[in-house]
């Protein structure tokens, strides 16, 4: 099983893949955490992506997809399988996943996209970072981002909707009730 959990910074992506991934034994995939573990453990690729992430502004494509491909290859027997959060970004993320998969006769079964104003999303990540210390969420890092998901990874929905796997559900409200919309279209898709 291949669940794409997709949609702007501060969205709720984080949230609801701990969820998920519980529910439906997944193996979480978060490409920014990934990214933050290795930043805070000052390995090479931590070093090199450090400013893109600082900025607010994607990390390479080449050194993203390759962590990717490294973090999905190794799944424990026990689980069905990805729950990814934060990738893909970009369509040549999104060409270069699917033509993984389908070397090995897979296929995404669906991108969940979790819609979010911007007003709220600002005002969320403002909380978030007063709240954690993460050092991309003010206001200018957060402005950037923001623009960076309409230029970069918004084309990542036609994508799937070329594909006929890309659904949208109203990121607003209780946690719960936006877990409860995710179910039922993770559980049409599988
Ligand atoms: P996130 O925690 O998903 O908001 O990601 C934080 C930052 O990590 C982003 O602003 C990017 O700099 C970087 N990043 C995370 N995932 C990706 C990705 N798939 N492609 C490029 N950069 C990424």
């Amino acid at each position: 099983m291949t669940i794409i959990l997709f949609g702007p910074p501060g969205c709720g992506k984080g949230t609801q893949s701990e969820l998920i991934a519980e529910k439906y034994k997944l193996k979480h995939i978060s490409t920014g955490d990934i990214l933050r573990a290795e930043m805070e453990m000052g390995t090479e690729l931590g070093l090199s992506a450090k400013k893109y992430v600082n900025e607010g502004k994607l990390v390479p494509d080449d050194v993203i997809i390759g962590m990717l491909m490294k973090a999905i290859k190794s799944i424990d027997a026990n689980l069905n399988g990805v729950l990814l959060d934060g990738f893909p970004r970009t369509t040549a993320q999104a060409e270069a996943l699917e033509e993984k998969l389908t070397s090995s006769n897979k296929q995404t079964n669906v991108l969940i996209d979790l819609r979010v104003n911007d007003k709220e999303l600002i005002s969320r990540m403002i909380l978030r970072g007063k709240a954690t210390g993460r050092v991309d969420d003010n206001p200018e890092t957060i402005k950037k981002r923001l623009q960076v998901y309409a230029e970069q990874t918004y084309p990542v929905k036609s994508f799937y909707q070329k594909l006929n796997k890309y659904v949208s559900i109203d990121g607003l409200g209780k946690i719960d009730d936006i877990f409860g919309k995710i179910c039922i279209e993770i559980e049409k898709a599988i």
